[in-house]
């Protein structure tokens, strides 16, 4: 009897958890996590920028003659408008991240809708551009982001692989990606770190100088993520 209850509520927890950060999951705020799969194609995406460390990705992904999607924080988009405007004249899409970068949980919708509408109105400010999708912080929805995701018309979207640079090496990053990737995979990647200035992103770099000539290797292109969907 105790067992079951036990297991009942592990059960319950793990479901929670699922439904909070799972990458799948839609349960709380819908969200895509895989982009069509008949298409050789992978989307490489950057959040947390913009950042002081943004134009030197930049330019490695002009060499490549690439485009990718920034997930973009408004407090950073502020920080560096000039920036934000680069990445958008370069061709990349570009998301909304929240404002300040928060764990979502326990938040209130008020909040919530703040931060995604603070983020909007300090991207299109300075790029022109009103984004489109939307990534959670750490990959958490809570109840109040289903609705302010409509309200903004923006698509929520997780990752099919995620790359842990901001505390992996180089080629341990480029090793889990280059696993994951598959038709229409949504890489996760960072050209920021949450709201630090100036932070250090030469895993994140070192690990793109690998991981696009492997994939154009097996054939894969890269598309930003509205185009790959
Ligand atoms: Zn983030």
């Amino acid at each position: 009897m105790v067992e079951a209850m036990l297991a009942s509520v592990a059960a319950a927890a793990s479901f929670a958890a699922y439904a909070v950060r799972g990458k799948s999951s839609s349960l709380i705020a819908p969200s895509v996590w895989q982009g069509d799969r008949s298409k050789r194609a992978v989307a490489l995406t950057f959040d947390d920028g913009p950042s002081e460390s943004t134009p030197a990705l930049l330019e490695l992904l002009a060499r490549f003659d690439m485009r990718a999607t920034f997930f973009m924080c408004g407090a950073n988009v502020r920080r560096l408008p000039i920036i934000a405007r680069q990445v958008a004249e370069a061709g990349h899409e570009i998301g909304n991240h929240t404002d300040t970068h928060p764990a979502l949980y326990f938040k209130s919708p008020g909040f919530i809708e703040q931060e995604i509408v603070r983020a909007q109105e300090s991207i299109a400010q300075a790029t022109g551009v009103a984004p489109r999708l939307f990534r959670a912080p750490y990959g958490v929805r809570w109840p109040g982001l289903r609705a302010a995701q409509q309200r903004h018309a923006l698509t929520g979207v997780m990752w099919t692989a995620i790359g842990r640079d901001w505390k992996l090496t180089a080629p341990q990053v480029a090793d889990i990606v280059l696993k994951g990737a598959r038709n229409g995979a949504i890489v996760c990647l960072h050209d920021g770190r949450a709201l630090t200035p100036t932070p250090d992103i030469r895993a994140t770099l070192d690990a793109v100088r690998i991981i696009v000539p492997a994939l154009r290797d097996q054939g894969f292109t890269f598309e930003t993520v509205s185009r790959i969907l």
